[in-house]
């Protein structure tokens, strides 16, 4: 027994020796690489970022490059500075610096690299490269700056910026390990939505480097070594001419303009002013130029055709008429008068006789009653039963349109608007069976509870141009092929309206540029424009103004929509702005030039004494870049009585708009200031 016991433990220590030889001998005569790193840590792992995808328009004009530049990383663990004073020289930075971005990296982490300064020139590069070898630790990487050809369009590409710690923390959730600490991502806009395309793929490269940190070679002659892949280009469905001409029209203005191709959804110009030169928010520059604009109480960062509200006001007539028609309650030839309506028209006009006569003379009244007739029409006995019954019919249709929908464009922050339902009433007004037509009707001239943003009203026209469908809003018509996008920026969507009661509304937006709404600017001898007026009340002074409209009648090239902040009327103010813009784009140049001019100087300074007014009143927040889009909605909300704490995510919060009051005892309907048509 003691002998069995012997020879186990003998065969024991036997079989233990024989690991640790055949591990030696592993280590020192097979695996090259360990022997290496034993030795000097002397395989260097090198990333290689990829150029990010460029972004050309739909004529193939670049509009986004890159500029190569320089960043310098450091590994804690390998770094030796025996010298701090003259690294600072070179590097032209303070020993409090020096320290400072020492430390961040060892706190993220002492054996992976971070980056210790970015983004120098290929000059200032070529001046430290030689200095480099007393400085183990520290490496360059090859990476690229943004560079714009235009200074148009800057809120619709976005900007690409330092990636924040939470979404590093996003990233390690998901077991994803493609960013770095200090790494670029895209921000906001195109960059944002189509990060994963455009970043490309990283590249390895494993480097032989001697006990002084010279690199001696690729190892094992660049066999595992894998190159980067350059992201995928952008095809833009911009046209960035017209792009920069809406960009100019809308200089000294706060507002938007989207201009979309019915036919394709594809967007033609997305303008939100204020804008700014993108190339500020490239480079070393970014903290401060970020910090002033995110600060500026016109909230230029904020990218207004997707996420900014307003009500659409009478530009929501068009709707109204079309959901009528097809619901039977009017017919083309049905006439109203100013009588019975609490609402009324503040301007005098012939008598809105038909359909056609009141879109073009925007007849408040006639669409009091074509509402009227739409929530009342069903069998319910009880009024309030008939009113929730009649509104959730209304909604199913309206909903078609887009309103209070997302379009699904692409691009972040979409904001769905709003389309007030039973349930939202029901709220208001504390219960069920609590409200009736006369609560909600301010909604007939766009002036109650709805909400909807520049994009959609400008998808409105584009359905309008189209008799009846759309293509949902799109920016980017290839990924690096044209035709290469989801498929459903593809697919035709109809609203639910049949063809010919489009011929109606047609008519009378025709009407209403030629001999209605539409100021003398607005017009146009060789162009059949067919558009309509908006005046939006809001909570900031003086109307919003707005315009929809598509050219030609036949065969429509481009659908618009223009909204002007606190400017006054539609038809005086967004419309001539409307008509230059679909004037370039369909003519190539513009032969209206006082007009041009005119609108190109055109200010609002009463706008910009209020806004800087209200913002002085506010409290300042600086924003971190990833947040500054959302803390910028909250700041810009344009109905009255929102109220959001700053710092706090709008998509967190439902946005209540009370603008009815809560009782519905002695409801008085809104009657519009200085009209809404
Ligand atoms: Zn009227």
């Amino acid at each position: 027994m003691d002998e069995l016991r012997r020879r186990f433990i003998q065969g024991f220590f036997i079989l233990i020796a024989l690991v640790y030889i055949c591990r030696l001998f592993y280590l020192q005569v097979i695996d090259e690489t360990y022997k290496l790193d034993a030795e000097n840590n002397a395989i260097r792992k090198i990333i290689q970022v990829p150029f990010r995808g460029l972004v050309y328009d739909r004529n193939k004009k670049l509009i986004v490059s890159n500029t190569v530049v320089y960043d310098l990383y450091i590994t804690p663990k390998k770094a030796k500075v025996a010298d701090t004073l003259r690294f600072c020289n070179i590097f032209g930075i303070t020993r409090q610096t020096f320290d400072s971005l020492t430390h961040l990296a060892k706190v993220f982490s002492p054996v992976r690299p971070s980056l210790f300064l970015r983004q120098l020139s290929r000059e200032d590069f070529a001046r430290v490269q030689d200095a480099m070898v007393d400085y183990p630790g520290f490496e360059f990487q090859v990476s690229a700056l943004r560079t714009y050809d235009s200074k148009a369009m800057a809120n619709a590409l976005g900007y690409v910026g330092e990636i924040s710690p939470e979404r590093l923390a996003k990233q390690e959730e998901t077991g994803d390990d493609y960013y770095r600490q200090g790494d670029y991502i895209g921000v906001t806009g195109l960059e944002r939505y189509y990060e994963e395309d455009l970043r490309g793929e990283r590249g390895i490269k494993y480097m032989m480097v001697n006990s002084r940190g010279v690199e001696k070679g690729p190892f094992k002659g660049g066999a595992f070594d894998k190159n980067p892949i350059s992201g995928k280009n952008l095809i833009s469905s911009v046209d960035i001419n017209l792009q920069a001409y809406a960009d100019s029209l809308m200089q000294h203005k706060v507002g938007s303009i989207v201009a979309i191709e019915p036919s394709s959804g594809e967007v033609l110009a997305m303008v939100s002013a204020p804008t700014y030169d993108p190339s500020l928010l490239s480079g070393r520059t970014f903290s401060k130029y970020f910090q002033t604009l995110n600060l500026n109480p016109l909230h230029p960062l904020l990218n207004r055709p997707p996420s900014a509200y307003y009500r659409p006001g009478s530009t929501f007539k068009i709707i109204q008429a079309l959901v009528a028609l097809q619901m039977g309650v009017i017919s083309p030839g049905t006439g109203f008068g100013h009588g019975g309506s609490p609402i009324r028209c503040s301007h005098n006009h012939p008598v809105a006789s038909d359909v056609q006569k009141a879109i073009q003379y925007s007849c408040n009244p006639y669409f009091y009653q074509t509402y009227k007739r739409m929530i009342y029409n069903n069998t319910e006995k009880n009024i309030f039963k008939k009113s929730a019954l009649g509104l959730q019919r209304w909604d199913d249709m309206v909903a078609k349109f887009g309103i209070g929908q997302s379009l699904g464009i692409d691009l972040p922050n979409e904001k769905k608007g709003k389309l007030p339902n039973v349930e939202y009433y029901n709220n208001m007004y504390h219960g069920e069976l609590t409200w009736k037509f006369s609560n909600i009707a301010s909604n007939s001239i766009g002036e109650g509870e709805i909400i909807v943003n520049p994009l959609k009203m400008a998808n409105v026209a584009a359905i309008i141009a189209n008799r009846g469908w759309y293509i949902r809003p799109h920016l980017v018509k290839g990924i690096d092929k044209v035709g290469e996008i989801d498929p459903k920026y593809k697919e035709k969507i109809s609203v639910g309206i049949d063809r010919r009661h489009f011929a109606t509304v047609i008519d009378g937006m025709v009407a209403a540029v030629n001999n209605g709404t539409v100021s003398g600017d607005g017009r146009m001898s060789d162009i059949q424009m067919c558009g309509k007026t908006g005046t939006s009340q809001n909570r900031h002074g003086e109307n919003h103004s707005i315009f929809i409209a598509f050219a030609p009648k036949e065969n429509p090239k481009i659908a618009i929509a223009v909204f002007v902040e606190n400017a006054g009327s539609g038809g005086a103010h967004a419309a001539p702005i409307a008509s230059l813009c679909i004037e370039k784009y369909i003519k190539g140049h513009v032969d209206r030039k006082a007009i041009e001019t005119k609108w190109m100087n055109k200010s609002y300074p009463n706008l910009l004494t209020i806004r800087k007014a209200n913002a002085a009143a506010k409290p300042k927040t600086v924003s971190k870049p990833d947040t500054a889009q959302k803390v910028d909605e909250e700041l810009f909300l344009t109905t009255p009585t929102v109220t959001l704490p700053l710092g706090v995510s709008a998509q967190k919060n439902t946005v209540k708009i009370p603008m009815s009051p809560k009782k519905p005892v002695n409801q008085k309907v809104t009657t519009p200031k200085k009209g809404t048509h």
